[in-house]
This record gives C-alpha cells, structure tokens and sequence, in this order.
C-alpha cells in the first residue's frame, strides 16, 4: 500500500531529479522553445517541496492536490498548468484514502493524463510531455514493480519525439525545424516517472 509519506517521497525525488537535470531540460528547450524549461521545474519542484513541509497533507490524495496547486501558482510556462492538472486531477481521483494500492494509482495517473491531454489539446505523436505519460501510464499496473517498466517506457517515449516535428506548445512555431531536437516536456515527464521507481525502491 502506498501512504502520504510514499507520495511525500515520489516528490522529493522528482524534486532531486530536476535539479540534476535542470541544466539539460533548459539546453532541451533552448533549441525549440525559449530556454526555461529547466529553471520552471526547479523554481515549481522546490515551492512543491516546502508546501509539503509547511501544510504536511495526510493523504496521498492531499499530497498531489497541494502539490498541483503549488505547481500552477509558481511556474509561469506552459508546463506548469499542465503538470499542475497532472498531479491534481491524479490526486482527487484517489479521493480521502490514508493508502491506496499501485492499481489505484495507475488509474489515478490514467485520469491525470487525460486531464492533461484535454487541457492542452494535444494527443501522442504531437511532441510533448504525452509522448512520455502515455507510454508510462500505459505500463502501470497493479504491483509497484510496474513502476520501473513504466519508468523505462517513459524513458523511450522522449526518446521518440526526437524525429517528431512538434504540433502543440511553442516548438510547433518552429514547424519542420522541431524535428531532430527531444522534447523538453518529455524529458521531464521521465524524470518524474523515473522518481516513482525512486520512491518505490526505497519503500522495498
Ligand atoms: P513554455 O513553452 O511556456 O516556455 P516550458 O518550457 O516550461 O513552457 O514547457 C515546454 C513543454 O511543455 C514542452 O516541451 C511540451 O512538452 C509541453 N507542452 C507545451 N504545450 C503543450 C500542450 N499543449 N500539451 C502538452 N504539453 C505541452
Ligand atoms: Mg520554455
């Protein structure tokens, strides 16, 4: 079962990962987009982080709304609604439970994506963060061991939009000059799958 504190430590790890990458994401952005990719994470991951610290939500539900809510109100791009939406939509479709199974959560996550999708319009294959959930949320399934394939599949769905020549966002201004770059918003979605798989691998 997974409580408060696994969720506490899905973030901080998420919140560790962008700050190791946070040069890369804004290198990624710098080709097709306006260079803030790695500085909106960061600046939104640590708000995330104190958040937590100072309101101390008690279910995991409460963790991802508030951090979802923190997300939109501090990072000024285009990523931050859309991974604020993320993490509060997952967060109330687990509800008011004190712990929830790997299963919910891979549901949770499902509806986070869609909410995602709709929001900003975009759909697989349009290069963006997506190409990345889609694949992940995919590959979640009832055990926690799914968290490393689901890492994984995140991983090659980044990968992937590298040939992509992107539809949505502000690399779509770029049109055919979008291909041969990997999407920023892609490589941070793995990061934050891969920080479930953190999370879970200290849980044992
Ligand atoms: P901005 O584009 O406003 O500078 P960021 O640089 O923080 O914001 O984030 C850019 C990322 O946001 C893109 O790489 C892409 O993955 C994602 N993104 C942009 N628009 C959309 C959209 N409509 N749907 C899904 N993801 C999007
Ligand atoms: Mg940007």
């Amino acid at each position: 079962m997974l409580d408060a504190d696994f969720f506490r430590r899905w973030l901080t790890a998420a919140a560790a990962r962008v700050d190791r990458e946070a040069d890369r994401l804004t290198e990624l952005d710098s080709a097709i987009g306006d260079a803030d990719h790695g500085t909106n994470m960061q600046r939104g991951f640590t708000a995330v982080i104190a958040v937590l610290e100072k309101e101390a939500p008690q279910t995991p539900g409460a963790v991802l709304t508030l951090a979802g809510r923190q997300l939109i109100s501090t990072v000024g791009g285009a990523s931050g609604p859309l991974y604020g939406t993320l993490l509060r939509r997952t967060g109330k479709a687990l509800g008011d439970d004190a712990e929830v199974t790997p299963g919910q959560l891979a549901d949770a996550l499902r509806t986070g994506v869609a909410a995602v999708a709709q929001l900003g319009g975009a759909r697989a294959g349009d290069k963006t963060m997506l190409d990345a959930l889609e694949p992940a949320v995919e590959a979640l399934g009832d055990s926690t061991d799914s968290f490393a394939a689901a890492r994984d599949a995140a991983e090659a769905g980044a990968l992937a939009t590298v040939p992509l020549q992107a539809r949505k966002g502000r690399a779509s201004y770029l049109g055919e000059r979008s291909i041969g770059h990997q999407d920023p918003g892609a490589t941070s979605s793995a990061l934050l799958i891969a920080a479930l798989a953190d999370a879970a691998e200290v849980a044992g």
